[in-house]
């Protein structure tokens, strides 16, 4: 009747996370419009389409509400254009679901946008915990030379909707390249949720972890 507790190692340079349960790829093929420059994406398509972006290992004991998903993200360092490889991101379809990501390797980002188009950026470094609070959109971004590789737990109840960046045409910002770092600019194909949509997004909640 009690689930058994677990141990699970994580590699900081494979992302590999032992005992987990499930697992899945994104590749370049699979990230058609997420970046700004289609002509650089278009060229990446040809050189690499089957260049694997990232990875995510998972865990999931139960669907019941109350348990966790946790598990690794690991993302190949590269840009398409001037701009840095980036997760689809999305909120949690029950959207006040929080999330904590700890770095485990490399150097990277955690890029939010609340439903208004509010933008704050977090460093994800490894053994800093990085906490995206309920109702934030989130995306990781991988700024460095080397694998970004990160570990995250959620509520098993919160699921993702990665629609949301798609219908706002991105997010609020771009991380692009600015010299051996990086810089934050506007994107120019984003578009403000209006009234309905934030009370759309704020309808798809429910009383806990508010
Ligand atoms: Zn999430």
């Amino acid at each position: 009747m009690y689930q058994e507790p677990s141990s699970h190692r994580i590699d900081p340079v494979t992302g590999d996370l032992s005992a987990s349960t499930s697992c899945y790829e994104k590749r370049l093929t699979d990230l058609e419009g997420i970046y700004l420059d289609s002509k650089a994406f278009s060229q990446a398509l040809i050189e690499h389409a089957d260049t694997i972006v990232y990875r995510v290992n998972e865990r999931r004991p139960q669907q019941s509400a109350g348990d966790l998903v946790f598990g690794t993200t690991y993302m190949k360092p590269g840009r398409v254009g001037d701009e840095f490889y980036v997760t689809r991101g999305h909120i949690h379809a029950t959207a006040n679901r929080p999330e904590v990501y700890v770095g485990a390797g490399g150097k990277g980002l955690m890029l939010m946008e609340s439903p208004e188009g509010e933008v704050r950026i977090l460093e994800l470094l490894p053994h800093l915990a990085v906490y995206v609070p309920p109702i934030w959109v989130h995306r990781a971004v991988n700024v460095g030379a080397e694998p970004l590789v990160m570990s995250f737990f959620y509520p098993s109840d919160a699921g993702q909707d990665y629609g949301i960046i798609e219908r706002s045409g991105g997010m609020a910002v771009r991380i692009v390249a600015d010299g051996n770092g990086w810089k934050a600019v506007p994107n120019p194909t984003y578009r403000t949720r209006t009234a309905e949509d934030v009370a759309r997004v704020m309808a798809s909640t429910d009383g806990a972890f508010s």
